[in-house]
């Protein structure tokens, strides 16, 4: 899973889904995508807006802080999604 800043990104998704990370292409810092994480996010069907209110839209900030975990979105997914 890597971010692409709209820069870098041939793929422009809802800008919604953009939040701030280290560009994996280009290394600046600024709002960012993780097309792998939304690919997977969209399996479930679920909504832009619910991304955007429920979940980490990038799994590694790559910003000297923690990653966010498979295993906690698997839970918010599966408690949301009944
Ligand atoms: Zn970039």
């Amino acid at each position: 899973m890597t971010n692409v800043c709209q820069n870098c990104s041939d793929n422009n998704e809802s800008n919604l889904l953009l939040d701030t990370g280290t560009c994996s292409k280009c290394g600046n810092k600024g709002d960012c995508w993780d097309h792998d994480l939304i690919a997977f996010y969209r399996q479930f069907g679920v909504s832009d807006d619910f991304i955007w209110s429920k979940l980490p839209r990038l799994l590694d900030p790559n910003l000297d802080g923690k990653r966010n975990s498979m295993l906690k979105i698997g839970q918010v997914l599966s408690s949301e999604l009944k």
